[in-house]
């Protein structure tokens, strides 16, 4: 995989888009992407959007001091992601207000700008009715 190869996936967040590899001759979404697919070997790949919907598999929590800013909580997920079975991603937990991270929390992707002008592909929780 080179660095053109996961420009896509930049590309794509930059326009607000979650897109992931997916083998075009088996349908497996190849994540994180190769330059062949993990399940029939073919080299026939594009990056397709995906709904970004998934459930929080994990967590972690740090607490990060940042000159000027003060102490910054920081929550990352780890998130099964609907479109395949073992499909996961992880991205910082952020639009969430009042809501604690948990297991089994219905998330959607969302997209943050970093310091640096990177859009981020992270995740938000979704009202119940939406999920
Ligand atoms: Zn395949």
């Amino acid at each position: 995989m080179t660095t053109a190869d996961i420009e896509q996936f930049w590309a794509a967040a930059r326009n607000r888009k979650f897109c992931l590899q997916q083998c075009l001759d088996c349908g497996w979404w190849n994540h994180p992407p190769m330059p062949r697919c993990r399940s029939c070997r073919s080299n026939q790949l594009a990056w397709q959007p995906v709904s970004g919907k998934g459930t929080v598999e994990s967590f972690t929590e740090t607490s990060v001091r940042l000159l000027g800013f003060g102490a910054q909580s920081l929550v990352f997920v780890r998130v099964h992601l609907r479109e395949q079975f073992g499909l996961v991603h992880v991205g910082r937990f952020t639009h969430a207000e009042d809501i604690a991270p948990r297991r089994e929390l219905a998330v959607v992707a969302c997209f943050d700008e970093s310091v640096d002008g990177t859009t981020l592909v992270n995740f938000r929780p979704v009202p119940v009715a939406d999920s």
